[in-house]
């Protein structure tokens, strides 16, 4: 099952996208993650997207293009993989059925997280992410056992740089100027899926797994 998910900042992709990982054993593919990883590691690709991550604007295409055309192609997206942050315009998502037409794949799936925007920058300014594992987590909505310690890993957890309600404006922003013809791609395609994404997760979950078992 070959999944992408659209849906703006904040929609709850990321926390759908580790269920969804674990039920049916696919790996979670988060282009913001993989960003975060490079920028703490300091190394090229890092350097030049800090920047651009921390004022949540988009790193140019070409930079995440070869980061995704990487990841797919190792062994453990054989048999399927859910891609969390990618594509953010279409022509990501044309470089991306170039990619997949090449490993002999198609998607099956384009789920399309729907949420109003005072619920995402409530989402968003609340939420602490582990700097371990990345678990993600929120002050009211979902917080630690223990404060600011991650549940999972006992690792400290942190507010991204981008989760400031200026930056946040600003990737909605980002998102509005560039999803509708995203959407309208994958529409033509016959493979998008709205899902209500302004829910409680186990909400959500369970409307997924419908889904998916279809
Ligand atoms: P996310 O974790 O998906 O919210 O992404 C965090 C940030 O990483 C975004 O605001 C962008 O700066 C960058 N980013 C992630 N995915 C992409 C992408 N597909 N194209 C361009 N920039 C991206």
């Amino acid at each position: 099952m070959n999944i992408v998910l659209l849906g703006a900042p904040g929609a709850g992709k990321g926390t759908q996208a580790v269920l969804i990982s674990k039920k049916y054993n696919l790996p979670h593919i988060s282009t913001g993650q993989i960003l975060r990883e490079n920028i703490k590691a300091n190394t090229e690709l890092g350097k030049k997207a800090q920047p651009l991550v921390e004022k949540g604007e988009l790193v140019p295409d070409e930079l995440v293009v070869d980061m995704v055309k990487s990841r797919l192609s190792e062994d453990d997206c054989k048999n399927g993989f859910i891609l969390d942050g990618f594509p953010r315009n279409s022509k990501q998502a044309e470089v991306l059925d170039n990619c997949l037409a090449d490993l002999n794949i198609s998607l099956n799936y384009a789920l399309n997280f729907t949420c109003p925007p005072d619920l995402i920058v409530q989402r968003l300014s609340g939420r602490r992410v582990c700097k371990e594992c990345g678990a993600n987590y929120h002050i009211e909505n979902m917080p630690p056992k223990a404060e600011n310690i991650c549940d999972l890993c006992n690792g400290q957890l942190y507010q991204r740089k981008d989760d400031t309600i200026e930056t946040i404006k600003n990737r909605l922003q980002v998102y509005q100027d560039t999803a509708l013809p995203l959407i309208d791609y994958y529409k033509q395609k016959g493979i998008v899926y709205d899902v209500a994404a302004d829910k409680d997760p186990e909400q959500i979950d369970l409307v997924l797994g419908q889904l998916l078992k279809n």
